[in-house]
């Protein structure tokens, strides 16, 4: 049996991500960005006005009150895009729009709240600070600073950059086409009503669910009975894409001939077996440049099989920088008694406590268990051969939710 992070090393060694490609910027969402973007200017590009107001000279309005008002001439009206070249002088003031460019020399910029106006005579109630309401250049995002960087998801907040800085285009990697086979005799379809001894195939959907949050682009071709030339086919026409998932079959028993109809369609078993419970079972192999991951039956073996050596190579294979959700250390709330020599991923749920996180294992962890799947928001991790742990140890977690938005 393989050591859980050799197979994990192992599993990345073997991705080797497509060139990129350039892309639109509306096709660019949900990928991953594969060059750094910088800035072409800075940003805001000229110091402008935050308000909708008159930009002065502060020091003519040092003793301006509701009591004293103090009037100034207006000089004219800068609207958003226009430049004003003329230097402004003590006693003037200009009308500004949001955005636009302070004209030279003004320093602050009043509300058009705090005035009253009577033609070109405004009246100020009110005595600015030096810089109130300006927005400087450069403030935002200096020029030539990088502010995207490769690796990273795009969203739309980045695509807004993209465009700010005029690229029209973007260079990124393309979703990675992905097909997911389940196996076994016992499964019908959601859509087809159960008979004695069936059950519905959660997995292939499960699993598509899971690719899907990966941005990967799915085919789910359904089940295949556990009948080896049935597989035979099904496996030789659908193995050619750059990921295949076949659930269920990869055990030891009778029944179970998903590794051996997979060496006669010509993939080659890179291992079976991994040190870990859930998901012992697990089988990863490939053929050309295909990637084969056979996956134990059950749904919690699945999941976490996924969750621990799909997702990373997911990620990888999509050029982003990040290959994992991130581990956080947690105090545990209820002990943990069962010892084996694999690591353990138990179903558990995990809260904040303050800054601390607090986790409680689940008490069903069968591996067949779907509820416990169901009510977890992340995998404590036993170390193999682990000592009984008891209440209040320090527990390493995989948190399967974005723990930023927790309560706590
Ligand atoms: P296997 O790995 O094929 O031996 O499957 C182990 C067990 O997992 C089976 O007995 C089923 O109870 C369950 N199982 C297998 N495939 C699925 C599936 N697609 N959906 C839900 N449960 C499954
Ligand atoms: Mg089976």
């Amino acid at each position: 049996m393989l050591d859980p992070d050799r197979a994990k090393q192992i599993v990345l060694e073997h991705i080797a991500p497509k060139p990129p490609q350039q892309v639109g910027l509306e096709e660019s969402l949900g990928l991953v960005l594969q060059e750094d973007i910088r800035a072409t200017c800075s940003v805001p590009a000229f110091d402008n006005s935050a308000m909708d107001g008159y930009a002065v000279l502060a020091s003519d309005l040092a003793q301006a009150s509701p009591q004293s008002p103090v009037v100034l001439e207006k000089v004219d009206y800068i609207p958003a895009g226009n430049r004003e070249e003329r230097e402004i002088q003590s006693g003037q003031c200009y009308q500004i729009a949001t955005g636009a460019e302070l004209p030279p020399g003004a320093d602050a910029v009043v509300m058009k709240e705090r005035v009253e106006v009577e033609g070109n005579q405004i009246r100020f109630m009110h005595s600015p600070q030096v810089k109130e309401h300006l927005r400087f250049k450069g403030e935002d995002i200096e020029e030539h600073q990088t502010v995207v960087r490769r690796g990273e998801l795009i969203g739309p907040a980045q695509i807004a950059l993209f465009a700010a800085f005029g690229h029209a285009r973007v260079l990124v990697q393309k979703p990675l086409e992905v097909v997911i086979i389940t196996t076994g005799s016992e499964l019908v379809d959601v859509n087809s009503p159960l008979e004695p001894g069936k059950i519905h195939d959660s997995n292939s959907y499960m699993f598509a669910a899971l690719f899907r949050e990966e941005r990967c682009l799915c085919h789910r071709v359904g089940i295949v009975q556990d009948d080896p030339e049935l597989l035979y086919e099904v496996l030789k026409s659908h193995i050619n894409a750059d990921m295949v998932l076949i659930s269920g079959g990869v055990s030891v028993g009778d029944r179970d001939f998903v590794k051996d109809v997979l060496r006669k369609v010509g993939v080659e078993e890179i291992f079976w077996k991994v040190r870990v419970k859930p998901g012992k079972p697990f089988f990863f192999g490939k053929k050309e440049d295909s990637l084969i991951f056979g996956m134990p039956g059950n749904p919690a073996s699945g999941y976490v099989i996924f969750e621990e050596f799909v997702r990373p190579a997911i990620r990888k294979a999509m050029g982003y920088a990040t290959l994992e959700k991130s581990l956080v250390t947690a105090t545990l709330e209820k002990r943990i008694t069962e010892r084996t020599e694999r690591r353990q991923y138990l179903r558990a749920q995990l809260r904040k406590d303050g800054d601390h996180f607090r986790v409680k294992p689940l008490p069903v962890q069968g591996s067949h268990s779907l509820s416990s799947l169901a009510w977890s928001n992340s995998l404590i991790i036993v170390p193999e051969n682990s000592e009984e742990l008891p209440e209040g140890s320090q527990v390493t977690v995989r948190p399967l939710i974005d723990t930023l938005g927790m309560q706590s």
